[in-house]
């Protein structure tokens, strides 16, 4: 088995990731920073964020596993203390794996060029350059509102502890295939009106967003802010593709969601 580590870069984290590395070079396993099977990733979820987009392009071949140094790390289950541990699992034991969905974005331009296809392991969120969002909301092919106010944050279940929690969204368990629209700050009168509640929308559902009048927009993927210029439309829904996490014991995601938000 290939491994490849991506540490957060500080001190503890780098050391941390030259111990595994030697750790788990003792045991045979062959370092391969460009075809790897297994990613570790040293940090906090920043940096698990990274390792995702610096291996999207094998996906189905490869699992990620986030070690935690000091930061929230809910994607990172193991803690420093425990590496030996890890690194004789991993050696030794085959692995579970457990498949988190993603939320894919297309971007169609106005002039007509290739679109851009985008995969977000956390969240997408549009926003206005200037002034408020002004989108068309479509939902299935059927218009359904007309939004207007900061912007819009769509989001994957593992992603909706992120962003999509502090906008008031609810937390969705990954195993339901489904992306979350959540609102920020919409404008609600007499004159503009939006649903006010985050949707879920299941699999094939498609989000659709069309520009009003400004069809310049920023837009995040993750922790990656784009500016895209002449937009048409922008198409989220959940993508055919999946993360896979190596899983060397059980760790329930409501107890990592209680470890984090909670405390024990
Ligand atoms: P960051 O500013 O360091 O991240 C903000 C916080 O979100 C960090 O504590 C990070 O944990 C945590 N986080 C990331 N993904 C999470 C998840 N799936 N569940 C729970 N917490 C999560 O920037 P970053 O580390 O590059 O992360 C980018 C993410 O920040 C974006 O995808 C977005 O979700 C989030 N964000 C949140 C807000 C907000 O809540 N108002 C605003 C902008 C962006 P670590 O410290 O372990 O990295
Ligand atoms: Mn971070």
């Amino acid at each position: 088995m290939k491994f490849a580590i991506t540490s957060k870069g500080d001190s503890k984290s780098n050391t941390l990731m030259h111990k595994m590395r030697t750790y788990l070079g003792d045991f045979d396993l062959q370092y391969d920073e460009d075809q790897p099977d297994l990613v570790i990733s040293v940090g906090g979820d920043g940096t698990l964020l990274y390792a995702f987009h610096r291996y999207k392009s094998r996906l189905s071949k490869t699992a990620f596993i986030g070690v935690h140094t000091g930061h929230l790390g809910f994607y990172a289950d193991w803690v420093p203390d425990e590496i030996e541990k890890l690194v004789i699992a991993i050696a030794k034991t085959p692995y579970q794996i457990v498949e988190y969905p993603l939320l894919e974005v297309i971007i169609r331009h106005n002039d007509g060029g290739k679109e851009a296809r985008y995969l977000a392991l956390n969240e997408c969120t549009v926003k206005a350059i200037e002034g408020s969002l002004v989108m068309d909301v479509e939902i299935r092919g059927q218009n359904f509102e007309t939004f207007r106010g900061d912007g819009l944050c769509i989001s994957t279940p593992s992603g909706s502890t992120a962003y999509n929690k502090a906008l008031g969204g609810a937390i969705l368990h990954p195993s339901i295939r489904a992306i979350q629209v959540a609102e920020m700050a919409s404008i609600n009168n007499r004159v503009f009106r939006t649903i006010g509640s985050p949707l879920v929308l299941p699999e094939h559902h498609t989000c659709l967003l069309k520009p009003v009048n400004d069809v310049d927009f920023q837009i995040t993927i993750d922790h990656l802010t784009l500016l895209h210029k002449d937009v048409k439309s922008i198409q989220c829904r959940v993508s055919k593709e999946t993360i896979r996490f190596a899983r060397f014991r059980p760790f329930p995601f409501w107890n990592r969601v209680r470890d984090s938000f909670v405390g024990s």
